[in-house]
């Protein structure tokens, strides 16, 4: 995370919201050091993309948004997109477009208000989709998340048609709900992760252009990373995040995209 999360209760099935200090600390702030470390790493390894993600402030993230910006671009020429919810103002919207930063993302993970609401009873749903809204204006690219077993899969299905309406959504990315440990939902049952290849094949046929994965969030969903076959085979995995650098642990699946995406015929850049 490249800024801290200041939603007031954490979402129930994210580490932050663990009573285990050792899991809320997966997903902590990196230090400046430590980003740049990561960034340097990742480009290392031939990643040509970073986006940094950090957690949503209602009180707005620009200083440390642009401070994160500035550490990465020091150390390393890679295209950025940023993922730190609805927390930086238009003016920051702006500076990071001179900055050549063209995607920024804004997760929805569910437009059921109900669901929405007892997954994440600190955060704004009508907060992210007037976000949404104002980067459209602004000219930015959208990147979007949506989360697999909030609620039903016809409400998973009806999320994911929902961002038709963002007709500069670029990125989208289905994540699978898996309980973890000592948060408020560590005893739910995991999504089922054919249901997110289902609604990526959906996703595919109503977002012809659109870059589609399922989302990899090691740190919440072991193996994410992984699912590199089942996402080709369903229409997505035009990206991938092949690198993943979180506080004290970092995932590389470099090699694996590589071999399992050229044993489906694909090449992988
Ligand atoms: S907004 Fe994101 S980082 Fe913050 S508690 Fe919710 S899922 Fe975790």
């Amino acid at each position: 995370m490249v800024t801290p999360c200041e939603v007031s209760p954490a979402c129930k099935y994210c580490s932050l919201s663990s009573s285990i200090p050792a899991v809320q600390d997966e997903r902590a702030e990196l230090t400046q050091p430590a980003l740049a470390r990561a960034a340097r790493y990742a480009v290392d390894q031939g990643i040509r993309s970073l986006v940094l993600v950090g957690g949503t402030a209602p009180e707005g993230s620009d200083l440390p948004v642009r401070k994160a910006v500035r550490t990465v671009k020091q150390v390393a020429e890679v295209e950025l997109a940023l993922d730190v919810g609805p927390s930086i103002s238009a003016g920051t919207v702006e500076w990071l477009k001179q900055e050549g930063v063209r995607t920024i993302y804004c997760s929805i993970e569910t437009v059921n208000p109900g669901v929405f609401g007892r997954a994440k009873p600190g955060d704004d749903l009508e907060g992210r989709i007037r976000f949404s809204t104002m980067l459209e204006r602004h000219g930015m690219t959208l990147g979007n998340v949506v989360m697999n077993g909030l609620g039903s899969t016809d409400d998973l299905l009806r999320s994911v048609l929902y961002l038709r309406r963002f007709r500069r959504l670029g990125y989208l990315h289905l994540s699978t709900f898996h309980p973890v440990r000592g948060t408020p939902w560590a005893q739910r049952r995991p999504a089922s992760v054919r249901a997110s290849v289902t609604g990526l094949a959906i996703a595919r046929l109503a977002f012809p252009g659109v870059h589609l994965s399922l989302a990899e969030v090691e740190v919440e969903d072991p193996g994410s990373a992984a699912r590199v076959a089942s996402q080709l085979r369903a229409g997505g995995g035009n990206t991938f995040a092949a690198v993943l650098v979180y506080r004290g642990r970092t995932v590389n699946h470099v090699e694996r995209v590589r071999q399992e995406a050229a044993a489906l015929g694909f090449m992988a850049s």
